[in-house]
C-alpha cells in the first residue's frame, strides 16, 4: 500500500544516503522497514539491492545501482592491482605466462 512515490522517501531515498553510498567504503544504509524484527540494523548488499535479515530490501533505481557497482568495482580493481605489485613486483602479463 505504501509502495510508490510516497513510500520511497523513508531512509534510502535521501540524497545523503546516496552520497554516503558513493563516497564511504563499506557504507550500507539502515533497514527501512516500518516494523523491523531486528531493530533496524545496517543492511547488507545482496543481489543488486541492500537487504535486512527481516526481509526488507531497498529499492534503489537501476541507474543508481549501476553507478554504485561501477564505482566500487573500480576501487577494488585498483586495490588488487596494488597488492599484486607489492607481492610479486611483476606485471600481470608476466605472471600469467609462468603458468
Ligand atoms: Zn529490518
Amino acid at each position: 500500500m505504501t509502495a510508490g512515490k510516497n513510500g520511497d522517501g523513508l531512509q534510502h531515498g535521501t540524497s545523503i544516503v546516496r552520497e554516503n553510498l558513493m563516497t564511504r567504503p563499506g557504507y550500507t544504509p539502515y533497514c527501512g522497514a516500518l516494523n523491523c524484527t531486528h531493530w533496524w540494523p545496517r543492511t547488507q548488499w545482496a543481489g543488486g539491492q541492500f537487504a535486512c535479515r527481516c526481509g526488507w530490501r531497498s529499492s534503489f533505481d537501476a541507474d543508481f545501482v549501476a553507478a554504485y557497482v561501477v564505482r566500487w568495482a573500480a576501487v577494488e580493481a585498483r586495490e588488487q592491482r596494488g597488492m599484486v605489485d607489492r607481492t610479486f613486483g611483476l606485471p600481470i602479463a608476466l605472471q600469467k605466462s609462468r603458468d
